[in-house]
């Protein structure tokens, strides 16, 4: 038998309480009340995840691009691709 909990949604703009299992807690899954939510916070949650993890120009550049990219969903493809090409091509200028 599954062991479950009250967590509060990762929405902030829903903030709903749901129950959800903690193994799935656990594991970093059941953020969010409802797909629908969790598909918001994944967005909002992607320049989050870069500007926590790479602090420094880079994080600005990525920051950046994707502020640009929210305008326009094909600015976003590019930017995503610019993030993962240029690795190993030196330093990052700003
Ligand atoms: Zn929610």
């Amino acid at each position: 038998m599954a062991s479950t909990a009250k967590y509060q949604c990762a929405n902030p703009n829903c903030g709903a309480w749901f129950e959800a299992r903690t193994a799935d807690r656990a594991r970093g899954w059941a953020r969010s009340c409802s797909k629908r939510c969790a598909s918001i916070v994944r967005e909002k949650a992607i320049p989050d995840m870069f500007g926590q993890k790479k602090k420094g120009p880079f994080a600005k550049w990525v920051d950046r691009k994707l502020s640009q990219a929210e305008a326009d969903e094909e600015m976003h493809e590019e930017a995503m691709q610019d993030c993962t090409s240029g690795w190993d091509e030196g330093g990052w200028r700003d």
